[in-house]
């Protein structure tokens, strides 16, 4: 099964990715982490995603389309896999398109993550605070100042898959500010 998740920053994508990869057996592939280990790197690239990320926009749509073909090609995600993250504008749901067939795959589902994105800002503000009480690092992003621009940037280019996933009937709505379990529940139900 390959799904995708959308939604946006805060909607709960990758806690939900994570949970469909224990119990699916899929592979989550999330562009933020691979963008974030490409950071911890180092190296030019790594350097001009550190400046784009904490400035809440978006990376150029070719280098997360390779990015995510060459992540797509391994092994490890014959069984299916979560994008988490990644489409982002419609340059990159359509390369998405194109890459899939040329290696006769399908989507099978895109959750889209229903959310009030004022009350998105006191999760971030949270996910924050709990990662620093847990000893975890603190993401430079989750605050609110550069989550407000990341919102924007949602609106502004991620914002229009929804239709576009809509005419191809492949898009399920959850409700993102619904408890954890029951976002879980919900995308169960809609998978079925
Ligand atoms: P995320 O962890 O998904 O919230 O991503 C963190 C940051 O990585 C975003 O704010 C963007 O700067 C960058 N990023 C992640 N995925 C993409 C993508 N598909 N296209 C462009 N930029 C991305």
């Amino acid at each position: 099964m390959n799904l995708i998740l959308l939604g946006p920053p805060g909607a709960g994508k990758g806690t939900q990715a994570r949970r469909l990869e224990d119990t699916r057996g899929l592979v989550q592939l999330s562009t933020g982490d691979m963008l974030r280990a490409m950071v911890a790197e180092g190296g030019p690239l790594g350097q001009q995603a550190k400046e784009i990320m904490a400035a809440g926009k978006l990376m150029p749509d070719e280098l997360m389309v390779s990015m995510i073909a060459e992540r797509i090609s391994k092994p490890d995600v014959k069984n299916g896999f979560i994008l988490d993250g990644f489409p982002r504008t419609v340059a990159q749901a359509e390369a998405l398109d194109k890459l899939l067939a040329a290696k006769k795959l399908e989507l099978d589902a895109v959750i889209e993550f229903k959310v009030d994105a004022e009350k998105l800002v006191d999760r971030i503000v949270r996910r924050a605070e709990d990662a620093k009480a847990a000893g975890q690092p603190v993401r430079k992003d989750d605050n609110p100042e550069v989550f407000r621009k990341r919102l924007e940037e949602f609106r502004a280019l991620t914002a229009a898959l929804t239709p576009f996933y809509a005419k191809s009937g492949l898009l399920k709505s959850v409700d993102g500010m619904a408890p954890i379990e029951e976002v879980t529940s919900a995308i169960r139900a809609a998978l079925e």
